[in-house]
């Protein structure tokens, strides 16, 4: 049997990773402390006989036997991430620790889910995994900027001490359904915004871009990572297809037939300017590349949002 351990598992991600896992016929041990994850996320998992869920916050140790375990735990959207700052690193430093340290225990692989912050404001563009990076240590988005930066060192080390069989994902923007209402990032703001009618809130001049992913084609290349030999060095995840914050306003006023009118609000600081995964090495170790272009992605999440919030179809 594959047993499998996904922390963060009542999240966004992580609760269509336990979906994909489960469907591929793993036994699944959901860790979630409920800081930005939901039950409604997982409840559909509830009477499944090879899925468990345990409240668990993962900066305290934990003693399970697995072989594989996904690292997810950390908040994800600046607004939950920099809510409780200290926490965040806490997560990512103290958490990975914990999670390494059972890893080392039981020979489990793991897996990290580290992110696109780890090349801060890129100078470099698209970003390849080689690029370091330019963060800065002292700002808003440190907490998780840097707190990524040292799991994956962790990553790396105790793969080099400790002979740890490690992944690394470095995801870009993924966006989807079960993203939280009141998540705070882009996609998710745009669409509630403009299914309510409501303003849409454009940070800055909306010349700053990002690349979007749809949640589905994320997973299959996380499940791909893991179940790749020998795959230490991290790994860019994600949709080079880059779009600047103004025109997904658009887009998603257009697919929503919303009457919503766009509206500026302050930059927020340190955000990243441009962001665009280079893919090449997901591509060549492999084999993948995103299938959903955004539109799709959009209406199925436009879909999610409108039965959610229970908005009928204009
Ligand atoms: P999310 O906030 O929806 O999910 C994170 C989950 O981790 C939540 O269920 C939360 O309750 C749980 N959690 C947080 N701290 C915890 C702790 N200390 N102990 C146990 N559980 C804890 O975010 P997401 O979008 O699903 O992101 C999942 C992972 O992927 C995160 O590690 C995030 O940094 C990474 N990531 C996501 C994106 C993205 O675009 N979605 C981009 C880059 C990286
Ligand atoms: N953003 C925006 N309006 C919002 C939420 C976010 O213009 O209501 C911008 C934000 O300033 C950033 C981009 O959208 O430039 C992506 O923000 P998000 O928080 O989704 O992700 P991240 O900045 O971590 O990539």
């Amino acid at each position: 049997m594959n047993r499998i351990l996904i922390t963060g598992g009542a999240g966004f991600l992580g609760s269509h990773l336990c979906d994909a896992l489960l469907e591929r016929g793993a036994d699944v041990v959901c860790v979630d402390n409920f800081f930005s994850g939901y039950k409604d996320n997982i409840r559909h998992l509830f009477s499944h006989s090879y899925f468990e869920l345990i409240r668990h916050d993962i900066i305290h140790p934990l003693f399970l036997e697995v072989d594989k375990i996904y690292n997810l735990a950390c908040p994800a959207s600046p607004l939950y991430y920099q809510n409780n700052a200290i926490k965040t690193v806490k997560t990512s430093v103290m958490g990975t620790i914990n999670m390494l340290g059972m890893a080392k225990r039981i020979k489990a692989r793991i897996l990290l889910a580290s992110t696109s912050e780890v090349y801060g404001n890129p100078a470099v563009h698209p970003q390849k995994e080689s690029y370091w990076g330019n963060v800065n240590p002292v700002g808003v988005r440190s907490c998780y900027d840097e707190g990524k930066r040292v799991a994956e060192t962790l990553m790396m080390d105790y793969h080099r001490q400790n002979n740890v069989d490690t992944r690394i994902v470095r995801i870009f923007n993924t966006y989807g359904p079960r993203m939280a209402i009141n998540d705070g990032r882009v996609v998710s703001n745009f669409i509630v915004q403009a299914l309510r009618g409501e303003p849409v809130t454009v940070y800055g001049d909306g010349t700053q871009t990002r690349s979007f992913c749809y949640v589905s084609d994320l997973i299959d290349a996380f499940i791909l990572t893991m179940d790749k030999e020998g795959f230490t060095q991290p790994v860019n995840l994600g949709n080079p297809a880059e779009s600047t914050i103004l025109e997904l306003a658009e887009k998603i006023i257009t697919l929503t037939k919303s009457s919503s009118k766009i509206i500026r609000k302050p930059l927020p600081s340190d955000d990243p300017v441009r962001r665009c995964p280079d893919i090449s090495l997901a591509k060549e170790k492999l084999g993948w590349q995103p299938k959903i272009g955004l539109e799709e992605g959009l209406l199925k999440t436009i879909a999610y949002f409108r039965e959610k919030l229970d908005i009928k179809k204009r």
